[in-house]
């Protein structure tokens, strides 16, 4: 179908969230501290609505199992990716998502929780947390119990324009000064380990103690991907992963490109500049989906994609 699906985008109000968001997306409604907002989803939590063409007003969730040749009928109960962006106005709780099988099995048959993180602004010398120094579980459970927490946690200076992995089971937080581009399993499912003894509505959010230790990975261990750059007449593509989860791509244009969509479905953001695809204007911020079998597509103009699908897995 020659259609692109643009979406509508869910802001979340969050007690670390900052205001860079709302001056990104020109937000005047009554809401401050916006930490998320959901860019593509098919998850209950922030249904991302088509805001165009014929399928205008549909969710993202009502085309994944009515109009399944839109995403080359691929399997799968869900749709399989949930992209945001983050704004950490101030440190987020440091926390822990389970794979599939424990989140199955403990959180009301939900997805596990693989993501990974483009960083698109920080502060200078910005630290994240990013696994910890125990090496059995013994010892990861001793120290979370004792609060030794500068011992236990790894933090990890990032930059503008890094991209972390960050699988089930990894340790980590983002901390006060970053923006990132989340793409992730679509899951809500986070276990909280500490959370600075701050207050919420006078009262401290929920600890998820047992169910951290549970599903930590010990010892922290993160596969390395190489990324594969190409450069061409106009722009820059860099895979930045794949795996079973998912294949990140940004595409840095400056000029023109042109290809084949031949996967069953891409998302797309914009997360710098702007310009066009196929003649329609898209700025930063805006995500799409070039659905199965659309054929040849161009980027035009001097912007930095994201493009993101999962890829089939192979019997
Ligand atoms: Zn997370």
């Amino acid at each position: 179908m020659r259609e692109l699906l643009f979406f509508n985008q869910v802001f979340k109000e969050k007690i670390w969230g900052g205001s860079k968001l709302k001056a990104m997306f020109n937000v005047d409604e009554g809401i401050s501290n916006i930490g998320e907002c959901w860019t593509v989803s098919a998850h209950l939590n922030g249904l991302s609505t088509v805001r165009n063409g014929s399928f205008q007003g549909l969710t993202l969730k009502q085309l994944w199992k009515e109009k399944k040749e839109l995403f080359g009928s691929i399997e799968g109960d869900e749709f399989p990716l949930l992209i945001k962006f983050i704004d950490a106005g101030e440190d987020l709780s440091i926390q822990v998502h389970p794979d599939d099988e424990y989140a199955g099995q403990w959180a009301n048959g939900s997805k596990g929780k693989t993501e990974c993180w483009y960083i698109l602004d920080c502060t200078s010398n910005c630290e994240i947390i990013f696994g910890h120094n125990a090496s059995t579980k013994e010892e990861f459970e001793k120290l979370v119990l004792q609060g030794a927490w500068s011992l236990l946690l790894n933090k990890l200076t990032v930059y503008k324009d890094d991209f972390i992995y960050v699988p089930s089971g990894t340790v980590h937080a983002l901390k006060q000064g970053t923006m990132v581009l989340e793409i992730q399993q679509p899951s809500d499912v986070t276990y909280r380990l500490y959370d600075y003894d701050r207050v919420e509505n006078g009262k401290p959010r929920q600890l998820h103690i047992k169910e951290s230790i549970d599903v930590a990975m010990v010892p922290h261990w993160i596969e390395s991907y190489e990324p594969q750059v190409c450069k061409g007449n106009g722009f820059t593509k860099t895979v930045l992963i794949q795996n079973s989860f998912f294949k990140v791509i940004k595409y840095e244009i400056n000029g023109a490109m042109a290809q084949t969509q031949d996967e069953p479905f891409v998302v797309m953001g914009v997360i710098e500049g702007s310009g066009s695809i196929d003649g329609i204007e898209v700025k930063i911020g805006d995500h799409w989906l070039i659905p199965y079998d659309y054929g040849c597509y161009r980027l035009e103009g001097k912007m930095t994609i994201i493009a993101s699908n999962t890829v089939p897995k192979t019997y």
